[in-house]
């Protein structure tokens, strides 16, 4: 058998498991299919436990790994299969690999939380942290965000994150952009900084692609002079409050700046190579099918490309071994795939030392589909160049103290 560091592995930092891909509501821009979204799965926490056991038994995990439920709305799942989970995976490793410590994070719509919830979040404050999927205020959120009659979802919303403030349950929250937020950035920063107290960490997340025909959903290349203005805006509100001493963190913003000071220095990562290392992030669904290279990824994406139907899945866990899966011939042509990616952005794109990367899937659907002769797509204008003009414009900007 093949050695695997012949493969270049990473460990694996982040766990992403499906414990259920059902959702209670019903997300326009939601990436996961309607059908797993109506299904009632669960996963057994026998095959969560199988899979960490074999990262141990192949020395797969680094000093710490995140254990992430996430890919369908967790909480539709009772607490207690959330506790004995926890329990589960923490016995395995204090028992295999002591070294590792382990943490467990939520990411959830927030509608479903109540005292038992907050009781659960209590118990467990010390090794799980809780993120929260809101876009801001009614006009925002309840335009997107609806329940299965198109009901918008902010008051459930909002009944939830008043009942983890009242309990002093910190979260962080992620908050989709769509080209409704473009128009009063400041109004919807304002609404999350009002409620300050309560937040970790925020990041925004543009919408992943742009869905045709889709309104305020839409977006293109030409749209890159709005976005960077959105960006710039952005920045001058959070610079603004940091000089009224009233520091609040966005993730997006201090990532860009940090990627420009790498620019050029001899330890500089390389972002784009990194998001897509093999296995730093490894995703196990509720049928056992484990990918990696991108956080969530559904097997049904790009599922004809490696000829078996499976996208990028590695195999599934329940028929074959990590060992089996990780020395396969498909994992090595999937590799080829990213590398050959990379190569084709360091050689075209002037922001390949500052992008984030992500964007390889895209290519490559661009590539078959539009016959794209460019690595450059929609969303690398959108998500990775706009916002790195703005990042610049900030760093140049004469009136900032
Ligand atoms: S912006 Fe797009 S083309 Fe440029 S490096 Fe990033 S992924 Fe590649």
């Amino acid at each position: 058998m093949a050695p695997l560091s012949k493969f270049n592995l990473k460990p694996v930092e982040q766990l992403v498991l499906q414990g259920t891909s059902f959702c209670n509501i019903d997300c326009t821009y939601c990436d996961l299919s309607p059908e797993s979204r109506r299904t009632k799965s669960q996963m057994p926490i026998d095959l969560a436990l199988r899979l960490v056991s074999e990262l141990i038994g192949e020395g797969l995990l680094g000093p710490e790994l995140v254990v992430v439920w996430h890919s369908g709305e967790p909480l539709t799942l009772p607490p207690d299969y959330y506790a004995e989970a926890i329990e589960a995976i923490t016995t395995l490793c204090q028992k295999h690999a002591p070294e590792v410590s382990v943490t467990f994070d939520f990411q959830t719509n927030a509608t479903l939380i109540d005292d038992a919830w907050c009781d659960f979040f209590e118990k467990y404050a010390s090794v799980v942290n809780l993120g929260v999927s809101c876009d801001g205020p009614e006009e925002l959120h309840g335009a997107f965000r609806v329940d299965r009659k198109g009901r918008s979802t902010f008051d459930s919303t909002m009944q939830g994150m008043d009942a983890l403030d009242r309990r002093g349950i910190k979260y962080n929250v992620i908050a989709v952009v769509t080209r409704r937020t473009l128009a009063n950035p400041e109004a919807f920063l304002d609404f999350f900084f009002n409620r300050r107290r309560s937040l970790t960490d925020f990041h925004i997340n543009v919408l992943a692609s742009p869905i045709a025909d889709g309104g305020d959903l839409q977006y293109g290349s030409t749209d890159r002079s709005t976005f960077c203005q959105f960006y710039r805006r952005m920045f001058a509100w959070w610079e603004a409050k940091r000089t009224a001493g009233e520091d609040f963190p966005i993730r997006n913003l201090s990532q860009a700046l940090e990627r420009l000071e790498m620019y050029g220095r001899p330890n500089a990562p390389c972002y784009v190579r990194e998001t897509s290392a093999p296995l730093r992030s490894l995703n196990l669904d509720t049928a056992g099918n484990l990918t990696t290279f991108y956080a969530g990824l559904d097997i049904a994406t790009e599922a004809d490309r490696y000829g078996d139907g499976a996208g990028l899945s590695l195999g599934n866990i329940r028929c074959s071994s990590l060992a089996d899966m990780l020395r396969s011939s498909k994992l090595a042509m999937m590799m080829d795939d990213f590398n050959s990616s990379h190569r084709w952005c360091a050689e075209k794109c002037e922001y390949f030392s500052v992008c984030p990367g992500g964007f390889e899937l895209i290519q490559w659907r661009d590539k078959d589909n539009v016959g794209r002769d460019t690595p450059e797509t929609v969303e690398c204008v959108i998500h990775a160049k706009a916002l790195t003009d703005a990042a610049l414009d900030f760093i140049d900007s004469s009136d900032r103290s």
